[in-house]
């Protein structure tokens, strides 16, 4: 069993089956059942092993349930019967956050930006842990790494990818018809796999809606089943697939408040309705007295606030088209976090990484 500090891990351990009472765990009583971080390998028909990770953020724990949902009905509800149709590795993550409902702990590391390649958590146990994690996915050539997580705000449930290989397309169609392609934020575990072998982060929308355990479980239930990816790629209508122009922060000299008020920046306070919709140019974000209250850094680290937005009569609007993502109304994740991303459609056949790089 994993040691246990204020930090929550010292180490991984790791198990070839599912300890009792686990599969009607919930997240806050996944460290006192596990002791820490937990890679759990299972043995099904076929090789190689399906990679699931859950909890890498303690608050979101719509992956845990569809995990739970899947090994119960494949395996009984003690965990001891039936098979799985395809070996599975499946990581539980940070469950010291999970005890207390977070994120992660203070003074944790984020565990999805402590993977191979990460900079600002290098040298960390966190790290270390991760890489042994990482080593044991390739060492076995894993089919696919599936990433379950959730997060704020009204987005629909999408795939991130950071490759566009025919293999990575498949498993994000087959999760939702969105995705999202990042270049790759270091540190993430899709980021780490990604040229490797099919990896996703699955974006779950909200934690807590039962539908969203059930979407997430059927896809892991049938990336089991799946004895092999298709050759074609997938067809232009089986996945929309969008790539970030750039992530949008309220400058931070610049007061802000969601409705009226004396702040200089007064957000639409149904801005996350706006989420996933590809707006036109002049689509309106709310009224400001500051003629550039927000800033947008662009993959490149460029700013680039000044190519989409402008404030014309006091409304702050949209320069030109594109389609909001992960815009939150919660004041506190508007500053600690971000505004929103801005995305755009990539075209069907064209690269996406090429298509960043031409952007302007
Ligand atoms: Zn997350």
């Amino acid at each position: 069993m994993a040691a246990v500090t204020a930090g929550g891990v010292t180490e991984l351990a790791i198990r070839d089956s599912l300890p009792a009472g686990f599969l009607d765990c919930p997240a806050r009583e996944l460290a006192a059942l596990l002791g820490g971080p937990t890679l759990i390998e299972l043995a099904g028909r076929r090789e190689p092993p399906l990679f699931v990770s859950v909890i890498q953020h303690g608050n979101e724990t719509t992956g845990l349930e569809a995990v739970q949902q899947v090994l119960r009905a494949r395996l009984g509800a003690d965990g001891s019967g039936g098979g799985l149709p395809r070996s599975l590795m499946l990581f539980v993550g940070n469950v010291a956050a999970a005890a207390q409902g977070l994120r992660r702990l203070d003074g944790q590391p984020d565990y999805n930006r402590a993977w191979p390649g990460t900079v600002d958590h290098a040298g960390t146990p966190e790290a270390a842990m991760m890489a042994q994690v990482h080593a044991r996915i390739v060492a076995r050539d894993c089919f696919a790494a599936i990433d379950l997580h959730n997060n704020t705000g009204l987005n629909p449930p999408y795939g991130v990818v950071c490759s566009d290989d025919a293999d990575t397309l498949h498993l994000a169609a087959m999760f939702a018809r969105t995705a999202i392609r990042f270049r790759g934020i270091a540190g993430t575990q899709t980021a780490s796999l990604a040229g490797r072998l099919p990896a996703i982060a699955a974006e779950c929308s909200q934690p807590g809606v039962a539908a969203n355990a059930a979407l997430a479980a059927s896809f892991v239930n049938g990336m089991l089943a799946l004895a092999a990816f298709p050759e074609r790629p997938p067809r232009p209508d089986a996945l929309a697939m969008y790539h970030t122009m750039g992530v949008v922060r309220v400058r931070e000299e610049v007061s802000f408040a969601f409705g009226d008020g004396a702040a200089a920046l007064r957000l639409d306070p149904a801005l996350d309705h706006l989420n996933f919709r590809e707006l036109e140019a002049g689509a309106r974000f709310g009224a400001s007295d500051h003629a550039a209250p927000l800033s947008m850094q662009d993959e490149a680290g460029r700013e680039v606030a000044g190519d989409y937005f402008a404030v014309e009569d006091g409304a702050l609007l949209l320069r030109r088209a594109a389609m909001p993502a992960m815009l939150s109304c919660d004041p506190r994740i508007v500053r600690q976090d971000c505004l929103c991303y801005l995305m755009e459609r990539v075209a069907a056949g064209a690269s996406p990484l090429d298509h960043a790089a031409g952007a302007p």
